[in-house]
């Protein structure tokens, strides 16, 4: 379950970013999770909550956000949401229906945000 590495990490980088300021507490982390990042939410959710357990930030919320396959249509600039999950396959553009376009976003896994309280 490669999930636990992930929450792992996503922890670390929480308290990294406390520990710049002194006194401050973690409190929450949020992650964007892409479509085809091949990361399981739940899973995810599920390993960070056993990570956590019984440690000082038991009670650190993990707020994960599903962010849907990016497209970029390089005719009309427009971007919209590619239904198809295939990296190898396109959806065309809703605008002018072409097949011109380009991958956007995705497959990310970021930290969006980190919520520390501070004294
Ligand atoms: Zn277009």
């Amino acid at each position: 379950m490669h999930e636990v590495g992930i929450a792992n990490s996503i922890l670390e980088a929480g308290r990294t970013e406390t520990a710049r300021r002194p006194g401050a507490k973690l409190m929450g982390i949020g992650v964007r999770v892409g479509v085809l990042s091949g990361v399981d939410v739940d899973a995810l959710r599920f390993a960070f909550e056993c990570i956590i357990a019984g440690t000082e930030d038991e009670k650190v919320v993990l707020t994960a956000e599903n962010c849907p396959r990016m497209n970029r249509c390089e005719d009309c600039g427009r971007e919209y949401v590619s239904p198809q999950l295939s990296p190898f396959t396109d959806a065309p553009c809703p605008g002018c229906t072409s097949h011109h376009t380009s991958f956007v976003s995705g497959d990310q896994l970021d930290i969006a945000f980190v919520e520390v309280e501070e004294p």
